[in-house]
């Protein structure tokens, strides 16, 4: 097998490079498993498996032992199936409208998420046979799932002849370590789930992994540790980093003293400033609320090993980083500015960006250079 797998355009025709360490993510999703032994690990692989590339992330889960999946859209579970043949895949978002066929054709899993998709169901099921679902109740959320008093209402004749095989919740903030609302999610669960015997029970993403193992239930469902995002929001990261992005220098330029970089000049040199310009903007996903100006620091780059802040818009296609502080002899034309990896993880990228990892992960562009590592 190939060490790296090559996808978009090579690295010299394109703005920047994404690196997806599938190593890492393997680890990570074995130390989450270790977590929540014995309970069971499956994988969250929905938008693009957080913009890593679900067609090169599953396969390497897969492999790892990894057999449950959660998509969001049927579209995405339809190509994970793809990659996992023997696996059990399940849609997040439900069944929509007419769709039962389809699932069916795939042996795709629907997480029925009101009465009108488990009824819609369970019609199809009655004249093809049960085929497996999950039946989701909210516990908070307000978002989706049956709430409590529908679902305990279902029968258990019901149940089984709509193919329920996993009953699911969802955390609303279980990133909070201290939110009293995540142990009352547990307790409300706890009790349902006792009215569903024999029906494995889910209700961790990958923060509640880390809430004990009360919140573990049979299956847990991580997703952002998976891809390096930090569990434990404030405290040291315990997942590796699976993430890079970086850019070549365009250019190298100087700007004297009280010159502005950038649209509306907003940002002004205090003093001579060595400036880097590389070729990523918000069209590939970097937001634009990276901008520094005179009022507000904006984000940062790491060039030749230093931390260089940005200096003034984040535009369509370019950034430009003040590497003032990086020695002259330290950087020239070509040399990559590290945007995501290494001392800056996605949730400090996400915080630079008024914004969290998750939203970062998942604008990741097409238009970088891929590569996919470490298998
Ligand atoms: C996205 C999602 C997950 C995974 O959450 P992470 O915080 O990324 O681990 C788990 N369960 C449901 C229902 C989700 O929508």
């Amino acid at each position: 097998m190939a060490a790296e797998a090559h996808s978009g355009p090579p690295y010299a025709w394109a703005g920047g490079r994404l690196t997806i360490d599938l190593g890492a993510l393997v680890d990570n999703w074995r130390n989450l498993g270790a977590r929540a032994a014995p309970a069971r690990a499956a994988a969250v692989v929905k938008a693009d498996a957080y913009g890593t590339g679900l067609v090169e992330t599953v396969r390497p889960l897969v492999r790892a032992g990894c057999e449950t999946f959660f998509t969001a859209t049927l579209a995405e579970a339809v190509a994970a199936r793809r990659q996992a043949p023997q696996a059990d895949i399940y849609v997040l978002n439900g069944l929509p409208p007419g769709t039962p066929e389809a699932f069916a054709a795939e042996q795709l899993r629907p997480v029925l998420g009101n009465l009108d998709e488990f009824r819609e169901w369970h019609a199809f099921c009655a004249a093809a046979g049960p085929k497996p679902a999950a039946l989701h109740v909210d516990t908070g959320m307000n978002r989706l799932g049956l709430r409590p008093e529908e679902a305990t209402a279902l029968g258990a004749h019901e149940l089984s002849a709509a193919g329920i095989e996993l009953l699911m919740s969802h955390f609303v903030s279980s990133e909070v370590a201290e939110d009293p609302l995540s142990a009352r999610q547990r307790a409300d669960f706890h009790a349902l789930a006792q009215r569903f015997p024999g029906i494995p029970a889910s209700l961790a993403n990958s923060s509640g992994i880390f809430l004990g193992a009360a919140a573990h239930f049979d299956l847990v469902r991580p997703g952002y540790a998976l891809y390096g995002g930090n569990p434990l929001p404030g405290r040291d990261n315990p997942m590796r980093g699976v993430v890079r992005l970086e850019a070549p220098i365009l250019q190298l330029r100087r700007v004297p003293e009280g010159e502005t970089v950038g649209y509306n000049g907003q940002w002004r040199a205090r003093g001579e400033r060595r400036l880097a310009v590389i070729g990523i903007g918000y069209a590939d996903g970097y937001l634009r609320s990276g901008t520094a100006t005179d009022a507000v620091p904006g984000s940062a780059a790491i060039v030749a090993g230093r931390r260089c802040p940005f200096a003034g818009r984040v535009s369509m296609d370019l950034i430009v980083i003040d590497v003032t502080a990086v020695p002259e002899k330290d950087v020239r034309r070509g040399d990559p500015a590290l945007l995501i990896g290494g001392e800056l993880g996605v949730d400090e990228v996400g915080a630079m960006l008024g914004t969290n990892g998750y939203e970062v992960l998942t604008g990741l562009s097409g238009r970088y250079a891929r590569r996919h590592v470490g298998e």
